[in-house]
């Protein structure tokens, strides 16, 4: 299961918006707008993903 990186809602990685590369990693975006937040704040967002990550 994917989720956006930004929002995180599932997204299924074939209908996202795109997938963009960030140092290496590949994060999944569902849409113009969470792609244009993410860039805004990438390690922001990445950083939330690890938490929930290691907290689960
Ligand atoms: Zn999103």
């Amino acid at each position: 299961m994917n989720r956006c990186i930004t929002c995180r809602m599932r997204v299924n990685a074939n209908r996202a918006h795109i997938t963009i590369s960030y140092k290496g990693e590949r994060y999944l975006v569902c849409c113009p707008l969470c792609q244009a937040e993410f860039e805004r704040h990438p390690e922001k967002y990445i950083q939330l993903s690890e938490v929930k990550k290691t907290r689960h």
